[in-house]
């Protein structure tokens, strides 16, 4: 091979600690049309309409972000299919897909309005999607999501099948609520050809219930899952931070998100943008950083750029996420929702 002709190089952020920073999450609204208990709480307080971006600023800003090196971009919230004429932005997000900027497009949702949109969503380039279901009984389900309806999300998954994309079923570990169904789940997942992922529940966001009472650590749940199913570890990523193993019995793959047991802060790639264009470069952190003000300021796209990078370059190394009957008060104020997961 001759080596007078360079490669060319694909853009890419790196933070303080060298981390490549690869994949942007992008929470498109706050609001939702569930109210999962440990999530938020009932009676929420959502922003005013007035204070979200339009499509076309979340479709400029994740484009300079997409500029600048983010390979996979995941939509999510609050519920991000209910924003009003979301497919358009997935649209337009889509035509980085067609010229290989972007690897990825995927989205996180509550599966409510999947039969109406899963086939514009695979149409406009998304072919994996994470749905998250806390439970597989009906009643249990509204008790948990307190306003959603099963039915309606099974309708969503099978529309989603159909329509040619791929699923992965998240499940919020809940001690004494679905801590036992959940090898059924699995059952039952991986017998529809969907991989599933177990998620700690993170102290964000004031909720009713006192988190303690529901925190069931994954290490507990995999020693549970390892006395029925045969567990091997498998180097398979996604991009986000589970871990996964293969389920012998079944033959899927099961992965494990562990924020409190197990910080995966070391390898994390992300940032998240929520829809008023603030930049958060940790999950478990407040410090944020304001894009909409360089976003509006000018239509060059210079002040944002610069902006990112002074946000990049101060990620921190990780957060303190603690969950104990010691520590009333969540880690961060917001809730999941304002971020998206
Ligand atoms: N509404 C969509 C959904 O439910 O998939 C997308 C947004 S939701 C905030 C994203 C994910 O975060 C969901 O899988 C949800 O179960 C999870 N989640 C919400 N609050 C959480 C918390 N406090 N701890 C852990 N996971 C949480
Ligand atoms: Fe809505 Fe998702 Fe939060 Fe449930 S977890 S309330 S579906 S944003």
């Amino acid at each position: 091979m001759r080596d007078d002709i360079a490669l060319p190089t694909l853009p890419t952020m790196t933070d303080p600690f060298g981390r490549d920073i690869t994949y942007l999450r992008v929470s498109v609204t706050d609001r939702c049309d569930f109210r999962c208990t440990y999530c938020m709480s009932e009676h929420m307080t959502f922003l005013p309409k007035k204070d979200l971006l339009t499509l076309e600023e979340l479709d400029r800003l994740c484009t300079v972000f997409i500029e600048k090196g983010v390979r996979r971009l995941r939509l999510t919230g609050g519920e991000p299919l209910v924003r009003k004429n979301i497919m358009h932005l997935v649209e337009q997000l889509g035509r980085h897909l067609k010229t290989g900027a972007l690897e990825e497009l995927t989205l996180t949702t509550n599966g409510s309005q999947l039969t109406k949109h899963a086939k514009d969503l695979y149409r406009h380039g998304v072919r994996r999607i994470n749905v998250s279901i806390d439970t597989l009984d009906a009643g249990k389900f509204k008790q948990v999501t307190r306003w959603g309806d099963l039915s309606r999300v099974l309708d969503g998954l099978k529309a989603a099948q159909d329509a040619g994309l791929k699923i992965k079923l998240n499940a919020v570990a809940l001690k004494d609520f679905n801590d036992t169904e959940i090898p059924d789940m699995i059952r039952w997942a991986h017998g529809q050809d969907m991989d599933m992922t177990v998620i700690e529940t993170m102290p964000m966001g004031e909720i009713e219930e006192d988190r303690t009472d529901r925190y069931l650590p994954l290490s507990e749940l995999r020693a549970d899952l390892a006395r029925q199913f045969t567990l091997t570890d498998i180097p398979y990523k996604t991009g986000g931070p589970a871990r996964y193993v293969e389920v012998a019995e079944t033959g899927g793959r099961l992965g494990f998100i562990t924020p409190m047991t197990h910080n995966f802060c070391e390898s994390c790639n992300r940032v998240r943008l929520t829809c008023t264009g603030t930049l958060y470069m940790c999950l478990g952190q407040d410090d944020a950083a304001d894009l909409r003000e360089p976003l509006r300021a000018s239509e060059g796209n210079e002040l944002l750029s610069d902006a990112i990078d002074k946000a990049i370059g101060r990620k921190p190394k990780g957060h303190d996420f603690v969950i104990d009957r010691g520590t009333k008060r969540p880690a961060v104020s917001r809730h999941m929702s304002v971020t998206g997961g």
